[in-house]
Formats: structure tokens, C-alpha cells, sequence
């Protein structure tokens, strides 16, 4: 799977989808750039998850704060000041890590051990295999999952009263090494704060400090009364973002998996009091209907239900994709109470209510979030779709075999050869198309070649204009997943692209 995962990340670059940051100069750790076929896919992304929240839901409308917010918002979310990020060193390697995700990957290893308990016992037992006994009476898989409990309940009680040195002693009793040096010689734990901070106004006379917003949601919370007032929105209603957040990350890994700056897409939901936890269930299944209808396969995805809670939450699950170094978090879904309404009400002096005609209240209104990171979903769609695969006549090819509608180019339009007027004939289909879908004309190499191409940056048909073509007014059609061709009315491809590829 690690094998497979450095050909993905080749891939992306071979072909155009994502570069390092500032390559010439060496790179920049944990930025990406995203490259002509990357941003083709991206863009893709956002605009299937913007259309499924706004334009399928009456009750959701969209904004597009500025990345830029007054330093108190920061004050009032908790991110200056309360809860920071716990940093440990390891004093041998000299690399840093962050006390939790070090904390959370030794909890995801033993959750490895017991699913690998699961399957033996189900290769033992055969059809009479019961999972669920299993879980609760095999002696091994109840030991591994009493101390994974213990772990992590402690890890949240440690986080909720920032108590370090408690971290660190998790780090300690679980005896995790150093990834890098392999040895256990760990520093005090440290405050850290993953927020980068610049200066606005002039700053010789004093400039303010603000920062790079690290989560797109405050943007919203702010403009709550704003977007209710002028949209005459009534609850239970949803405001939608997109947008660039930012942070320091200090253990940057794993591709576009954790960068430093990241594109979000949130929708806060706001609800009545007490209603919260019925319309959490209804988003935590909304949202994975929504990641399982892409077609990866229902088994690569699960929920972690988070047992212990941040203060401000009352639920909060996170949906997690089998990627190729296993199963990781691409959404959070968390009912986060009157807290931040609450606290800008405190922190800004303004009164941040809603009317409720129908029980003639006022109050501040209870909050679901659905936060998933644009780039996650983007290696979930390239890791889900990278195939190498072995044909019959003993070739080998390698797909990006991605739902058609998310593909970077929808078609490619290819004249067999570069003369008899078949060039003419492919320039004319791909003006009928260029209006409506992203279409590649491409006249160099054999067909074969360019086959292949199309097949490695994921372009689901291929349209080839032959001889017959300039007799008949016919072209071939080339399906990505299939390979199969079939003869096609040229009047026809436009109803064919849309119903193969449009969104
Ligand atoms: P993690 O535990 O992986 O750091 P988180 O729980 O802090 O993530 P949230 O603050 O809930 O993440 O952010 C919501 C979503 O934003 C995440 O589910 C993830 O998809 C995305 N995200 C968060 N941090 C990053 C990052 N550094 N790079 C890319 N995406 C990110």
C-alpha cells in the first residue's frame, strides 16, 4: 500500500494534478500547488458538495467571508488563549510532534490489531462467525480494546483540562517510539499555537496583529444575524462556505493529507435548542450518504464517534476513508451547542438572537457543522480511483478511474490521423462541446498513446474521428473503465457526454 501510495504522488505530478509549493526552490513543506488537472478536479469537488448544499436544500444559502477577521473573533472561538496545541520533542531525532495526533495514530494502530483479530477469527470460524460476540468475549481483542479505551479517554480528559505533563505521560505508559529514531527519550510537552499571525496597517505606528483564519466557520458565525436578517431565513437554516484556512502545522505528512494552508468547505446549521442532537443524527447520515453515492465502495468509509468531547461539543463524529495508510478523518460532523454564538454574543456586546415566531422565543440558536477538507477529499478521489491494471493482451495501464462527473476533462477528441480532413471534423465536435464541459483535442502519438494518456488523468470517454467518420457522420466512443468502443451518430455526443459525465 506504500508502494502504491508514492506511485499516487508521482502520478499527480507526472500528470498535472499537484506540484510542490515553489518547486525550483525545493519545495515548501506541507504546501501544495495544484497543477492544470488538479485544480480542474478541485474545482469539480466544490462544486458537487456547493450544489448539494445549496441548491438541494430550500434552507441553505452560501457566503464567502474574508480570510482576514478581527483579532477578537480568536479571542471569542478559543483559538488565542484556552486550548492550544500540545507539542512534545523527541531529544534524540530532534523532530517534533504533536502530543494528541502521536497519541491518536497509537490509538488507530490498536484498532489496526483488533480488526486483524476480527478477520482471523472470521477465516477460523467460517460461516458460524459471529463479529459481534467476537468483539465481546475473545480474550485478546478484549485486552487490546480495554487499554485502547483507557488511552483514550485519558487523552481527552488530558486535552479538556490542558493538562501536559498528563499527555506525556500517555506517551510514556503507551511507550511510543520516536517514527524517526525509534527511541522513547521524550521531552516536556509544550503549548503551541498552530495560528500564523501577520501585521495589519502600517507597522511603525504600532500595527494591529491578525491572523490567517485556521477554520473557515468563524466566518460565518460572525455573519449569522447578517445572512438570517437579509435572507428572512428561519430555523432551522444553514449558511455554506468554501474557503482557504491555515495552520502551522507542525508535523506535516502525508501528501495534501495535513498542509499548512488547506481549503475548507463547512456548513453551520442552526437549529432550536434541544433539537440539536436529533438534527446531528440527520447530518452524520446526510454526510456519509453523500461521501458512499461517489461509488468507492460503502466498506472503505466508517464513523469514529468521538467518546469524550471538546467543552464546547455535546456530539461530534468524524467520517473516516480507507486511505493507502489506512483509515483517516475526511469530515468532522459535531454539534457544537450555543457555544460560539454564545461567545460572540460576550465577546462583540451584541445581542445575537433569533425570533422564533412559532414559540414566540427568543434565544441563540444551537449549532450542527458538517467541516471536510477540500484536499482530503481530493486524495480520497485520486487514491479511491488510481488503478494499475494488466489487460488481456498483456499491457499494463494505469486509470484514474474517478466518477465521471468530478473527471478534469470530460472528453477527448481525437483524429485517427492528421490529415483527410479528420482534424477539421474533431475541431468542429469539440467546439460543439467547449461551452458546456472541460474537452481535450489531441492529434499527436498513435491512438494508442493517447488512449493511455486520457486513461492516466481520469478523462472518462474518448471520442475518435476515422475515416468513416468523414463518410458517415459516425465517430467511436471509447469508454475509460470498460475500454469498449461503439460507433456513435456524431449529433448524438453531446446527450452521451451529458448523461456520462455531467453533474
Ligand atoms: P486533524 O485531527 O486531522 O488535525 P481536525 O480534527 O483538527 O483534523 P477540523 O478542525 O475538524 O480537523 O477540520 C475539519 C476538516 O478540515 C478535517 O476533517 C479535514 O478534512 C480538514 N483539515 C483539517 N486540517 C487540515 C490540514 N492541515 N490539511 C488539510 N486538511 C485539513
Amino acid at each position: 500500500q506504500e508502494e502504491l501510495f508514492k506511485k499516487l504522488v508521482a502520478h499527480c505530478k507526472e500528470y498535472g494534478f499537484i506540484f510542490p509549493s515553489s518547486e525550483i526552490y525545493d519545495g515548501l513543506s506541507a504546501v501544495y500547488d495544484y497543477g492544470q488537472m488538479g485544480v480542474e478536479l478541485k474545482n469539480n469537488i466544490k462544486r458537487y458538495w456547493w450544489d448539494s448544499m445549496t441548491k438541494l436544500h430550500d434552507n441553505i444559502v452560501g457566503i464567502d467571508a474574508a480570510i482576514f477577521m478581527h483579532p477578537r473573533v480568536w479571542e471569542a472561538s478559543g483559538h488565542v488563549g484556552a486550548f492550544n496545541d500540545p507539542l512534545i520533542d523527541n531529544k534524540d531525532s530532534k523532530k517534533r510532534y504533536r502530543a494528541d495526533v502521536l497519541i491518536e495514530d497509537w490509538i488507530a494502530k490498536q484498532d489496526e490489531k483488533i480488526d486483524k483479530e476480527v478477520e482471523k477469527g472470521r477465516k477460523r470460524f467460517g460461516e458460524r462467525f459471529d463479529e459481534e460476540q467476537f468483539r465481546a468475549t475473545n480474550p485478546r481483542v478484549a485486552e487490546i480494546t480495554a487499554k485502547r479505551n483507557e488511552i483514550n479517554t485519558r487523552m481527552a480528559q488530558a486535552l479538556n483540562a490542558n493538562d501536559l505533563d498528563g499527555l506525556r505521560q500517555i506517551i510514556i505508559d503507551t511507550e511510543i517510539a520516536c517514527p524517526i529514531s525509534g527511541t522513547r527519550n521524550w521531552t516536556e510537552v509544550r503549548q503551541f499555537n498552530l495560528m500564523f499571525d501577520t501585521k495589519i496597517g502600517s507597522v511603525a505606528d504600532g500595527a494591529n496583529t491578525i491572523y490567517l483564519r485556521p477554520e473557515t466557520a468563524q466566518g460565518i458565525f460572525v455573519n449569522f444575524l447578517n445572512v438570517q436578517k437579509t435572507g428572512r431565513m428561519k430555523i432551522p437554516f444553514g449558511i455554506a462556505q468554501i474557503g482557504k484556512a491555515f495552520r502551522n502545522e507542525i508535523v506535516a505528512r502525508q501528501f495534501i493529507f495535513r498542509m499548512r494552508e488547506f481549503e475548507q468547505m463547512e456548513m453551520q446549521f442552526f437549529v432550536r435548542p434541544g433539537e440539536e442532537l436529533a438534527w446531528f443524527a440527520k447530518w452524520k447520515e446526510a454526510r456519509m450518504r453523500w461521501h458512499r453515492a461517489l461509488g468507492f465502495g460503502d466498506d472503505n468509509y466508517r464513523f469514529h464517534d468521538h467518546e469524550k468531547l471538546a467543552h464546547y461539543a455535546n456530539a461530534a463524529a468524524d467520517i473516516e476513508f480507507r486511505f493507502p495508510f489506512g483509515f483517516k478523518e475526511v469530515e468532522g460532523v459535531h454539534s457544537r451547542t450555543d457555544f460560539d454564538l454564545g461567545r460572540h454574543e460576550e465577546f462583540s456586546g451584541k445581542k445575537i438572537r433569533y425570533y422564533d415566531a412559532e414559540t414566540g422565543e427568543s434565544y441563540i440558536p444551537y449549532v450542527i457543522e458538517t467541516s471536510i477538507g477540500v484536499d482530503r477529499m481530493v486524495l480520497q478521489v485520486l487514491s479511491a480511483g488510481y488503478q494499475e491494471e494488466k489487460l488481456e493482451n498483456g499491457e499494463e495501464r494505469t486509470v484514474l478511474s474517478i466518477p465521471a462527473p468530478l473527471a478534469p476533462v470530460k472528453a477527448a477528441v481525437l483524429p485517427l490521423v492528421k490529415k483527410d480532413g479528420l482534424p477539421e471534423i474533431a475541431h468542429r465536435i469539440k467546439n460543439t462541446l467547449r461551452y458546456d464541459y472541460n474537452i481535450q483535442y489531441d492529434e499527436k502519438d498513435s491512438i494508442g498513446k493517447r488512449y493511455r494518456r486520457q486513461d492516466a488523468i481520469g478523462t472518462p470517454l474518448c471520442i475518435t474521428v476515422d475515416h468513416q467518420s468523414a463518410e458517415d457522420g459516425t465517430v467511436t466512443v471509447r469508454d475509460r473503465d470498460t475500454m469498449r468502443q461503439e460507433r456513435v451518430n456524431i449529433e448524438a455526443i453531446p446527450a452521451l457526454v451529458e448523461s456520462k459525465a455531467g453533474m
